[in-house]
């Protein structure tokens, strides 16, 4: 239950707003989330990291001397948006390259990949290194599919002390793709937790229940028992991650391990401690050398009540950058030499700057997208809840709300657009960081990438044609393809989208006005988005609720096929104007 909060809409932003506030010893506000306050060395590579929020100290509690450089703080549970990883980056960059740490989870790949993309078009080295602790979430052969729960600490850690070490930007990827090999995680949760103003929790475990290897946005578990004994909790725990030990490590006997022991939100301190002073047995029991262990929060899913135990299993250079000191928010240790405040708290807000010249025709052509924007957010807005509740079967239910923020968004930065007298391309690139930027989640962060590839196709001098447009709608699928990585039959938007795209470039190759082979591609993506009711979803967070979507579409095709049909009908228009 979350009691405290004024517009549940705000909550994030004002949650930073005071995080900040109370510390800006560490921290200062950046676009996007938080940078240190502190200057670093110049050339030293920055850590950035981040995620959704919700999880405090994860993830602007970790930002500060000895730890990340910046952090991209998202909505709670949402992943930020790509612009937000890449301004926080651009904040807190020193000139010796950017690594993008940060809980492998769908949508925050696809928004730190897209700022990956951007950084390394702007000549800023970036890499990328995401945690896969948590062991019940994918089996050992599947790693890399495995989510980032309380380990994303001992990752961001190691990589952060390389970087102050000196080391450049491909020994601090090796050291954290190290840290993350040799650090696992498993978990159990008693409740779910209750976001700001959420009417009830986002998800339940049955009363005197403990699901085994939930994860810390609800997703199911590998089982559910009764709640053990303490005792019988911590062996459970150890046992589990005894089983699996990483690669390098022979035997437990005489290696030493750092047990992190986190609370999910609302697991008293005490309560743990009596759980450690068993796990510390065990450990001891089983030959491992216990080094630093720590209790207490790193990684909580908001007032979730549930633990994880998490091994660090060190290694010289792990150890010796482990034990280095740290400065933040939520996380100290050693002494640190206090570095001096950044001089100035000014950075560029995440615009586009001035708009580029366009041509009179290019810009009458804008003014026409900006209609076709209008007239989707409305329709969205007649949809909000249908898209909430179909979202809701197999998935967070935040489609809905989602596709409501991006669309508003996307529809005032275009009307800013045609106002300043944008031409279409700049439109639908301004359109699509907007969308991206306030909508969250997976399918945000696709949109924005759609409607930026559709906008860098059209450009703002030529008159679009039914051609151009066709294949700018190409453009935009390949993009949400090449980020997204579903196919057909995944029981995802591109199910609608390619049979869109399709349509659209045989019918206008064919000869047809862009309206009729907009109308006509429009119908075939709308069968499409109804047939995906029969699919079994395989991308993206409804993955794990798999059967229960049987027999409702996918949202997220459901969605485009409405947004498609509406354009049509904006084309329909203006062609019978102009006839
Ligand atoms: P989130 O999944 O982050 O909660 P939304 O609820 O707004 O985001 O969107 C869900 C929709 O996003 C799904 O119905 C699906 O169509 C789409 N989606 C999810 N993952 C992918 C992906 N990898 N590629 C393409 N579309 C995806
Ligand atoms: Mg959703």
């Amino acid at each position: 239950m979350t009691r405290l909060y004024n517009e549940p809409a705000a909550f994030a932003d004002e949650m930073i707003e005071g995080f900040v506030a109370a510390n800006a010893r560490y921290v200062r506000a950046v676009p996007g989330g938080v940078a240190r306050s502190t200057v670093s060395p110049e050339g030293q590579v920055a850590l950035v990291i981040g995620g959704g929020s919700g999880h405090y100290p994860a993830f602007g509690g970790l930002v500060g001397q000895g730890l990340a450089h910046g952090a991209a703080m998202g909505n709670l549970f949402a992943s930020p948006a790509t612009q937000q990883v890449e301004s926080v980056a651009r904040a807190a960059e020193n000139g010796g390259g950017v690594l993008l740490s940060y809980g492998n989870y769908a949508g925050d790949v696809l928004n730190f990949d897209a700022a990956q993309d951007r950084l390394r078009a702007a000549g800023i080295p970036c890499e990328t290194v995401t945690v896969t602790d948590d062991v019940s979430s994918a089996p050992l052969a599947e790693k890399h599919k495995r989510r980032g729960i309380a380990g994303d600490l001992t990752v961001f850690k190691s990589a952060a002390a390389a970087a102050e070490a000196g080391y450049e930007l491909a020994e601090v990827v090796r050291v954290a793709a190290l840290a993350n090999e040799r650090t696992r995680s498993f978990g159990v949760a008693f409740t779910g937790c209750t976001l700001p103003g959420a009417p009830e929790p986002l998800f339940t475990v049955a009363e005197r229940r403990m699901a085994v290897g939930m994860g810390i946005h609800g997703e199911p578990g590998i089982g559910e028992t009764d709640i053990p004994t303490a005792d019988e909790l911590a062996g459970m725990l150890v046992a589990r991650l005894l089983e699996e030990l990483p690669e390098g490590v022979e035997s437990a006997r005489g290696a030493r391990v750092v047990p992190i022991l986190n609370g999910l939100g609302s697991v008293k301190y005490e309560e743990m401690f009596v759980v450690y002073r068993r796990i510390a047995r065990l450990l001891e029991e089983a030959g491992v050398e216990i080094v630093d262990p720590h209790v207490g929060e790193f990684c909580t899913s908001f007032d979730m009540a549930g633990t994880s135990l998490t091994l660090f299993w060190l290694d010289e250079e792990l150890e010796r950058l482990w034990n280095a000191p740290v400065d933040a928010p939520a996380y100290r240790k050693g002494s640190v030499v206090a570095a001096e405040r950044v001089a100035t708290t000014e950075v560029d807000a995440m615009t586009d700057g001035a708009v580029p010249e366009a041509s009179p025709e290019s810009r009458q052509a804008a003014s026409r997208v900006l209609t076709a924007i209008e007239a989707l957010t409305d329709a969205i807005d007649e949809n909000v809840d249908e898209l909430g509740r179909m979202d809701a079967i197999a998935g967070d239910g935040d489609h809905g709300i989602g596709m409501q923020r991006g669309a508003h968004a996307a529809r005032t930065a275009a009307q800013e657009a045609v106002t300043a007298g944008a031409g279409a391309g700049n439109v639908l690139l301004r359109a699509g960081d907007a969308w991206s930027h306030r909508a969250g989640g997976t399918s945000g962060a696709l949109w924005g990438v759609a409607l930026r590839a559709l906008g860098v196709h059209l450009g703002d001098s030529d008159v679009p044609s039914a051609a151009s447009v066709a294949a700018g709608v190409a453009a935009g699928a390949e993009g949400i393809t090449s980020y997204g990585k579903a196919q057909v039959g995944d029981k995802t938007m591109v199910d609608a989208i390619v049979p869109f795209t399709e349509t659209l470039s045989r019918e206008t190759e064919a000869g047809a006005s862009l309206a009729a082979a907009w109308t006509s591609a429009a119908d075939a993506a709308t069968a499409a988005a109804a047939a995906t009711a029969d699919l079994l979803p395989r991308m993206g967070r409804a993955r794990p609720h798999a059967e229960k979507s049987l027999g409702t579409p996918d949202p997220g095709a459901h969605s485009f096929a409405l947004i498609v049909r509406t354009v049509a009908t904006v084309l329909a228009d203006r062609q019978e104007g102009s006839n």
